[in-house]
């Protein structure tokens, strides 16, 4: 899967804001996380614990 490159600097892209993964991403208040980093953060940040 080579050749397809990128210029695009986080604008718009669908990337989590801490580490920039794609996987398990999760929306929410504007902002985009992981959800490794969600768990992380959200607590740190006065979010509520989701299941
Ligand atoms: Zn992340």
């Amino acid at each position: 899967m080579a050749g397809e490159q990128k210029k695009n600097f986080g604008r718009g892209a669908h990337e989590c804001l801490m580490c920039g993964r794609k996987q398990g991403l999760i929306r929410r208040y504007h902002i985009m996380f992981c959800r490794q980093c969600f768990r992380e953060w959200a607590p740190k940040m006065g979010f509520k614990k989701m299941n």
